[in-house]
């Protein structure tokens, strides 16, 4: 299995166009020769030795709705030129289209696959039976950022309404461990996430939807965007544009300079649902330009440069057939439970695209952002367990 699926990706490999291709092979085979994934579904304690020593702050990321399909294979075939749900094919087209799969995601999303995939890891490439899935039974945004953040589904948050999450995210648990409190900080471009983190209980800032930040001595360039945020029109009822989202998180990041800081990220859900594939692409497109300045930015700062770690991943999938299902998600859809993951940081193996078939599950995901800053994640519940990186 091991030998079949090292050609596999050595065939992939050898499609990139690669400085790196033999440094990823040695990688990769020395890699091959050790089992890097727990199995296990009970917690372990974390034994400090294990830890990525070198990680003192994360950046969580997540993007709403954002398909495995497009990530690992870019612009649908399908989808790229039809005129329901295209403006304009042709420009579409000169700028998403490739014949070559891996040419094609590296055109959607270059940070991802020039980067990511080189230096970091990304799971969920179900075509090679890598797979990742909610555990939530009902596939849609509030449930699956709770089940993210907690670190288990709780079948009672059944519902995007604007509800205090009961159960405590890793978030809240992080902000109250020591040296953290006050370190944590998350900015949504969706306005439910001060209640899905329970900003009220938690104490953790939550600046989202078209809330405008808040704060004393406020920078001149926070109050020009509270000041854009009023005055642009909304083009959402509960969803502000991205742009929003980062830059406020990026002058977060440089005046307060947080240990946790989570961002998360929509408009590919809404464009999907709205039937608007070329917008949902666009979008896609920024969202990767805007991981890979946070990730500069923070390669440029000697308080963040080779000790920061990125988790990037969505809320759930959609469907794909019948092929008008990729604008929707929820318990009757079927592919809106197939969801991916993506990490990178010092001292994380550069696995790039996994694809030793297993099976991962959002759940893990809250004790894996723990386990980067060396903090063993518990709850009343069980919770999924954290991934093991491939850090021994
Ligand atoms: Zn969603």
């Amino acid at each position: 299995m091991i030998i079949a699926s090292a050609k596999k990706f050595f065939i992939r490999i050898v499609e990139m166009s690669g400085i790196h291709v033999t440094m990823i092979v040695l990688t990769f085979l020395f890699i091959s020769a050790f089992s890097f994934f727990d199995y296990d579904t009970e917690p372990k304690p974390l034994h400090h030795s294990e830890a990525n020593n070198n990680i003192e702050h994360v950046v969580l990321i997540t993007i709403d709705g954002l398909r495995w399909q497009e990530l690992f294979y870019g612009a649908d075939s399908l989808l790229i030129g039809h005129e329901d749900y295209v403006r304009n094919a042709e420009q579409l087209r000169e700028d998403f289209w490739h014949d070559n799969s891996v040419e094609r995601r590296k055109k959607l999303l270059p940070f991802f696959w020039n980067t990511i995939a080189v230096d970091g890891q990304i799971y969920g490439n179900r075509k090679l039976g890598n797979n990742m899935d909610l555990t939530n039974e009902y596939r849609f945004s509030y449930p699956g950022y709770s089940e993210l953040l907690v670190g288990y589904a709780d079948p009672n948050m059944d519902s995007n309404a604007k509800r205090w999450n009961p159960n405590v995210t890793v978030l809240e648990f992080i902000h109250n461990q020591p040296g953290f409190e006050g370190r944590v900080a998350a900015f949504a471009s969706w306005d439910v996430f001060p209640w899905i983190i329970n900003s009220e209980r938690s104490g953790i800032p939550v600046n989202a939807g078209f809330d405008p930040f808040e704060g004393e001595n406020l920078s001149d360039r926070q109050l020009l965007l509270n000041d854009m945020l009023r005055q642009i029109p909304r083009p959402w009822s509960s969803v502000r544009h991205n742009a929003f989202t980062f830059h406020y998180a990026m002058e977060y990041l440089k005046l307060n300079h947080p240990r946790l800081i989570y961002l998360a990220f929509d408009e590919t859900d809404e464009f999907a649902h709205s039937g608007n594939f070329q917008d949902y692409l666009y979008s896609a497109r920024q969202f990767d330009a805007f991981v890979e300045e946070f990730w500069l930015t923070l390669q440029n700062d000697e308080r963040f440069r080779d000790k920061t770690a990125l988790v990037i991943a969505t809320d759930h999938g959609r469907g794909t057939d019948p092929l008008d299902h990729w604008r929707h998600h929820g318990a009757n859809i079927d592919g809106a439970e197939e969801v991916w993951m993506a990490v990178i940081g010092p001292g994380i193996p550069a696995l790039g695209e996994v694809s030793e078939p297993m099976q991962l599950y959002q759940n893990q995901i809250a004790a894996t952002v723990a386990a980067l800053l060396g903090i063993t994640y518990e709850s009343d519940l069980p919770i999924g367990s954290k991934l093991d990186l491939g850090s021994h």
